[in-house]
């Protein structure tokens, strides 16, 4: 008897060779093997009368052998031609290369069923099939036949194991299935949802049986598939389900508020916040001000205004007597907060540094000593701050900015500086929702779905290089009329000289075309002092012109600027072009957006700039991102921990998606069932879980 995580080569007809191959594609256990679900099905059930079958039709037909030969050419090998009828009418089948059929009798009279193409012979002027399926119906015994006479699953090949093999290979793990396998899904969703149970899914999925509907098996709208891909995503949200019940249970750092606290919020805003901002910044303070930590990822597009929210938070914590730490992935950005962070919270008398893997030994000891020992409250710097001699006295909030630029482990080990501190991920990447759901379904999400007012929308353009004058003419009258501009240049790892080099080119070009001498350079290569020199430089509006690679990529904001020029804009990913852009219509002047390529584009690059000239709206640039390079790419390979789902698909699915994640947090706070649905988590997931999910229990 086979159970559910049986090896799959002790499937009848796998055996050690074929294990091994199907194991080095991921498929190791039975009930891999059996959510290897088919990719399509065929009706090979209903047969369609002679004198009914038209050209281009896939058809199943049953009929009589009336004659048939086999015919030796030279080019094509041996052809066995058979002439067939159903008392309807009379058709060809034609086999190429059909040597193999010669022990076959092919006698006058057999009864044969075949399912093929319909396709129209001109020689001999009838239907044929060419080189269709086939069974003799005495060889098989119709009922037993898995290649006709019913719908039949039609898989894709692994590992060089045909459809036709995998028929088999299926049908005999599901005829040595043992028939008390647990179900993973609670009986009570599956009948609010109309999931049949297991063993019924898995054996219909497979080998559909009337009155299954073929329409809905093909647009995987089956009960089947539903199940399936329900019990997919729910285990999942599951498992993140447990994890924020576990983080509820823990004591964390307590935040308390006040009218004198909330006066200090309110006096360091140098605005109104938006509703959006107002609603993000109450769902912070709710989970500041209750027991447990806070864990929340806070999403919003390309300047929506999170970095205040930021802010608010981090009053919230030194109010409290706590330390709180701000982590940025670039040097830029991490300057640029500081010097925000000393303009908004300087009127409250906070002690603030910033600390930079540049700096010299002394002066970085004597920050680590302040840090340690309480003096710093507000620390904000790059990846420096998660080296191992760093400490904090009492670290109650940290907040972790372009998050996705950052792994898990980077964020984990930031939090690991505190005790249980509060946790804000803040990512201005939008990615799609069901996306948010899978990637970091164990953080609360709080989302800004609105533009801080007097905005203007960005007009995206796309050039050829040869209207590089045309560019440069926009670029001269906007620096004309006191506005400033970015030209980015892309720089990609592998290439970073080549690359430098036709920024530096662009930058002596732009030099000599604006003679002001405002023009200035920017690059990775700089010295931190240099970036930051010019970097305040063009905030101040000394520089007119700033050329540079994308190290302006993240977070950068100058009001002032209003043109953004982006060099190869084909090299750039879709994320990449909405974050540069983000860098312009930050004031209310209108701002626009040079796309400039060269005039012959690939599919692909091409798709991204036409969603770029069409939308600003990240969210919607994420849903087109998704469909351009799927979910796993999306999420970035690195340390992403993106689950890999068998039968789901984040973008066909997402409405179960959506009930997944109800019913999981539903469900995992019920005691009585929890040991049930861990038992099921570790069996579908092994030790390790999706990226070493399923620690629970
Ligand atoms: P992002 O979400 O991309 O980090 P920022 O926090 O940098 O965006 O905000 C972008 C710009 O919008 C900043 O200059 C900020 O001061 C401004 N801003 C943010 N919120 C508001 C608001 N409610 N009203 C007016 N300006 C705002
Ligand atoms: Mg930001």
């Amino acid at each position: 008897m086979l159970r559910l995580d049986s090896g799959v080569q002790y499937i009848k007809g796998v055996g050690p060779r074929r294990g091994e191959l199907l194991n080095s594609r991921g498929i190791r256990t039975v009930q891999d093997l059996l959510l290897h679900i088919p990719k399509s099905y065929q009706d090979r059930a209903n047969f369609v009368p002679m004198n009914a079958l038209h050209v281009g039709q896939d058809a199943a037909v049953r009929a009589r052998i009336y004659r048939s030969r086999a015919i030796q050419t030279r080019t094509r090998g041996r052809i066995q031609d058979a002439i067939l009828t159903d008392g309807t009418s009379f058709i060809h089948a034609k086999w190429f290369h059909g040597g193999y059929l010669q022990k076959k009798a092919f006698l006058p009279g057999q009864e044969i069923v075949l399912f093929g193409r319909v396709e129209f012979d001109r020689h001999e002027s009838t239907f044929v099939l060419f080189n269709p399926e086939f069974e003799m119906i005495e060889d098989a015994g119709e009922a037993a036949s898995l290649d006709i006479g019913r719908y039949v699953p039609i898989y894709e090949e692994v590992a060089g194991i045909t459809s036709r093999q995998f028929r088999r290979i299926v049908w005999a793990a599901l005829a040595d299935l043992a028939k008390d396998i647990e179900d993973p899904l609670p009986e009570e969703i599956r009948s609010a949802n109309e999931f049949p149970d297991l063993a019924t899914c898995l054996g219909r999925i497979h080998f559909p049986e009337p009155p299954d509907d073929l329409g809905r098996l093909n647009d995987r709208d089956s009960p089947y598939h539903r199940r399936f891909i329900f019990e997919e995503f729910f285990l999942l949200e599951l498992v993140f389900a447990l994890r924020r019940i576990e983080g509820r249970g823990v004591m964390g750092v307590r935040f308390e508020t006040s009218d004198g606290i909330r006066d200090q919020v309110k006096k360091i805003l140098p605005f109104h916040p938006t509703a959006a901002q107002k609603r993000v910044l109450k769902e912070i303070v709710d989970d500041l001000k209750a027991p447990y930590p806070m864990n929340r990822l806070l999403q919003g597009d390309v300047g929506s205004g999170k970095t205040i929210v930021a802010f608010e938070a981090i009053v919230l914590a030194v109010e409290n007597g706590y330390q709180a730490v701000l982590m940025a992935p670039t040097e830029i950005l991490a300057e640029q907060h500081y010097i925000n962070a000393k303009r908004i919270l300087s009127s409250l008398g906070y002690r603030m540094c910033v600390v930079r893997s540049g700096i010299k030994k002394a002066e970085k000891l004597e920050l680590i000593r302040q840090i340690a020992a309480g003096e710093q409250q507000v620390v904000i710097g790059t990846h420096a701050l998660i080296e191992q001699d760093m400490e904090f006295r009492k670290l109650g909030l940290v907040i972790v900015d372009e998050q996705h630029r950052f792994g898990v482990v980077q964020r984990l080990r930031l939090m690991s500086k505190g005790e249980n501190p509060n946790t804000l991920v803040m990512t201005a990447t939008p990615i799609p929702r069901t996306l948010a759901m899978t990637l970091y379904g164990d953080l609360d999400l709080s989302v800004i779905d609105q533009m801080p007012p007097g905005r203007t929308p960005i007009k995206t353009v796309h050039m050829m290089e040869a209207d590089t004058e045309r560019a440069h003419r926009m670029i001269a009258s906007e620096v004309a009329a006191g506005r400033q501009c970015y030209v980015v240049y892309p720089l990609i790892e592998e290439s970073e000289k080549i690359d430098l080099r036709s920024a530096t080119e662009g930058f002596n070009k732009l030099s000599e075309v604006f003679k002001t001498g405002r023009v200035a350079l920017l690059h990775g290569r700089l010295k931190s002092e240099e970036k930051e020199s010019i970097m305040r430089s063009f905030a101040a509006g000394g520089i007119d012109i700033l050329v540079s690679t994308t190290v302006i990529e993240v977070g950068v904001d100058v009001a002032n600027a209003t043109l953004m020029l982006i060099e190869h804009a084909e090299r750039f990913g879709l994320a990449q072009l909405h974050q540069l852009r983000g860098r312009v219509g930050r004031g209310s002047g209108s701002s626009s957006c040079i796309l400039m390529t060269p005039a012959r584009l690939n599919d692909v690059a091409r798709q991204r700039i036409r969603a770029m000239v069409s939308t600003n709206d990240g969210f919607r640039l994420a849903e087109v991102d998704l469909q351009i390079r799927g979910p796993g790419e999306m999420a970035g390979t690195r340390q992403s921990g993106m689950p890999e789902f068998r039968v789901a698909n984040l973008m066909m699915d997402s409405k179960l998606l959506a009930l997944a994640q109800k019913e999981a947090e539903r469900w995992a706070v019920r005691e009585d069932e929890r040991e049930k649905l861990i038992r099921a988590l570790s069996s579908r997931y092994g030790g390790a879980g999706p990226a070493g999910l399923v620690t629970v229990g």
